[in-house]
């Protein structure tokens, strides 16, 4: 699959992917299809997909790195979270 263009609409995305071996085009959508003019659901959907993918990297870092706790006799990946971590200091 290569990259082949972006379509914006505002912030709605189309990104189109081509494969050179069966001759297909494929569009990912930063939204439902049939939704696209709606700015506001655009911007959340595309927010929760990334903080959905990052959840998603982020269980499987800890899984791989073996950080897990028991909760109900279940193993539960976790990570530190350093709180207000961002905050400047004085
Ligand atoms: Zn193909």
């Amino acid at each position: 699959m290569n990259f082949v263009k972006e379509e914006t609409t505002g912030l709605h995305s189309a990104l189109y992917f081509h494969c050179d071996n069966c001759d297909k085009t494929v569009v990912l959508s930063s939204d439902h299809p049939s939704k696209q003019k709606d700015v506001n659901k655009s911007v959340v959907w595309g927010y929760l997909n990334t903080v959905q993918k990052a959840g998603k990297e982020k269980k499987q870092h800890a899984i791989d790195k073996v950080n897990l706790t028991v909760v109900d006799r279940k193993e539960i990946p976790y990570i530190t979270v350093i709180v207000n971590g961002g905050w400047s200091k004085p």
